[in-house]
């Protein structure tokens, strides 16, 4: 399809992720926060995990940990994770995979490799994105919505050269399944060589794209991303252009997301994030209380 000239985002920066170390050694790239970008309003931050080889039986994981305040949400393109949490819950993400966890007023979890996947080995790969919850929803009781790869909705383009997994928000007129707190839009678009497309968003979102793999070219202009690049949008209003050079070696792997900034005051320790000091010293309290251990406390 041919993109409409007008309006269309400008492209306010494009950063390299950071290595860095997660739980027991598990390196990841992190898209944001890094010095250039602390956040993206209502985001909070995006870990690309991956692709790496797995040997059978490795040490790494990331094991019992606390939330308060916000969502994480795990997408697993390749490989599998156990989650365990203080309210009893258990599941195992698989690949293609979508788990949005609502740590709400507080979880304790582990993010383990799954024990088939652990002794066999293999290629691990995805992503996890922490989603701000707005004041009114910070203490709310924490959910989970499990969303399996075949219940993720799908859309193609006609000329075949571009597929769309449809987490949250629309694309192409295809609606997600999960329901958000907060509108957001998570789509994963696969682009092979001379593929592009033209993707609304809501006007008062702000939005950006992340590079999984391959190279990518974004905006009016074509401007090139390489994997591992952050390419943060102006908040103009408009919709995005993402496309492939026709003459690129393979095909590229991008996540396009969107949100309502939420625009409230953010006090951020660690694995909480609150609107104020108090209340992060309020967490850390029970926390250290064993006040997260007990199921349904908010
Ligand atoms: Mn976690």
């Amino acid at each position: 399809m041919t993109p409409p000239s007008q309006n269309q985002r400008g492209i306010a920066s494009v950063t390299d992720a950071t290595r860095t170390i997660e739980g027991d050694g598990l390196e990841i790239r992190r898209a944001f926060p890094t010095v250039q970008i602390e956040l993206v309003d209502p985001f909070l931050l995006l870990d690309h995990m991956g692709p790496m080889a797995i040997a059978a039986n490795p040490t790494g994981g990331v094991p019992d940990h606390a939330h308060r305040g916000f969502e994480t949400v795990t997408y697993l393109i390749d490989g599998a994770i156990e989650h365990r949490d203080s309210t009893g819950n258990v599941g195992i993400i698989g690949p293609g995979d979508v788990q949005w966890m609502t740590a709400g007023g507080g979880i304790v979890h582990s993010e383990m490799l799954d024990t088939n996947f652990f002794h066999a080995g293999g290629t691990l790969h995805g992503t996890q994105l922490w989603v701000n919850l707005p004041a009114r929803d910070k203490m709310m009781p924490p959910r989970y919505q499990p969303v399996a790869s075949s219940e993720i909705p799908t859309a193609q383009s006609d000329d075949g050269k571009l597929h769309v997994k449809i987490i949250a928000g629309e694309a192409m007129g295809v609606h997600a399944a999960v329901e958000t707190l907060t509108p957001i839009t998570y789509l994963h678009y696969s682009i092979a060589p001379g593929g592009a497309i033209y993707q609304a968003l809501p006007p008062d979102n702000n939005a950006f794209a992340y590079i999984l793999q391959g190279d990518a070219t974004i905006g009016a202009n074509n401007r090139l991303a390489l994997e591992g690049q952050l390419v943060l949008f102006s908040n103009d209003g408009g919709g995005v252009t993402l496309g492939v050079a026709p003459d690129a070696q393979r095909p590229a792997e991008i996540l396009l997301l969107a949100g309502r900034p939420i625009n409230e005051p953010i006090a951020r320790y660690g694995p909480f994030v609150m609107n104020t000091q108090t209340e992060i010293r309020q967490a850390i309290r029970d926390f250290q209380t064993g006040q997260f251990l007990r199921p349904g406390n908010a």
